[in-house]
């Protein structure tokens, strides 16, 4: 299972700029297991008649703030979905509740899905966003941090590196997939204790780590498992993954064969000859 990762949201987050300003005049809930706080009946009364303020994303969670000076957070996880305007018929409602968990109807008439097949998602009402534990740990996005402060935060750990770009209290928006595409690119493998790496190492790393969440977001992410975009098109991004999912197939940069193995319970996916250990 992949969780969408940082391209994938800040994908989301952007083409989500079209409800910014909309009113939510109704919130329906077909599967009330996706809202961690408030109850149910508070979560849509606290929704009703506010506005989108703006948008937020930080690390991979979403942050809606609202007029009412309150935020609604959302957390994809591994399944989730969020689609405007909905594939949903309204009025007749046939088709309502399929597959939607909870819908956001705006002044105009049209909804926003939050759509989660294994339901592990998470939707938060809560008064101040940057107060949440999991934002207060989280570690900086990678486009802020700088060569010097990369070499800080690495510092002398002894962590597998590919461990350690994967943990958000370390850096943020990085996860399974886009952690195997980064070493690739920087001909580093997933194994090394991140004070292994030389200087030369760390500026590759941080360059192509940015670098592939950079193209990543330009490609509008990559659909390998559940992840869509807000439209409900796939992302494009898979197509130009080096390693991810391709074990056993010939690397692109040489005649070595892609390998796979097990890393902090994760499939890790790396070329052994352009990634010595
Ligand atoms: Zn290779």
């Amino acid at each position: 299972m992949t969780m969408p990762e940082l391209p994938e949201v800040e994908t989301i987050k952007r083409e989500l700029n079209v409800i910014i300003g909309k009113k939510i005049t109704d919130v329906i809930v077909n599967n009330a297991k996706v809202i961690k706080e408030p109850k149910k009946e508070k979560f849509i009364k606290d929704l009703r008649n506010v506005k989108i303020k703006q948008i937020i994303r930080k690390g991979k969670l979403l942050i809606f703030e609202l007029s009412s000076g309150k935020s609604l957070t959302v957390h994809l996880k591994m399944t989730g979905q969020l689609i405007y305007p909905s594939h949903q018929k309204l009025g007749g409602g046939v088709n309502l509740g399929k597959i939607a968990r909870v819908s956001f109807k705006f002044s105009d008439n049209t909804l926003l899905d939050f759509n989660d097949r294994r339901l592990f998602g998470e939707l938060k009402i809560v008064d101040d966003w940057r107060k949440l534990k999991f934002i207060r740990e989280l570690g900086p996005e990678p486009f802020d941090i700088d060569a010097k402060k990369f070499k800080q935060m690495l510092g002398n750990r002894k962590t597998k590196i590919k461990v350690l770009l994967m943990d958000q209290k370390f850096i943020s928006g990085i996860g399974n997939l886009y952690a195997n595409e980064a070493l690739f690119r920087a001909k580093i493998h997933p194994q090394r204790p991140a004070n292994s790496l030389s200087d030369k190492e760390k500026d590759l790393l941080l360059k192509e780590t940015k670098n592939t969440l950079l193209e990543a977001i330009r490609y509008k992410g990559s659909s390998v498992d559940q992840y869509v975009q807000l439209s409900g098109k796939p992302g494009e991004y898979a197509r130009y993954h080096q390693v991810y999912d391709r074990e056993g197939e010939k690397c692109f940069k040489c005649e070595g064969k892609i390998k796979r193995i097990s890393l902090g319970g994760r499939g890790t996916y790396f070329c052994p000859i352009c990634q010595k250990l």
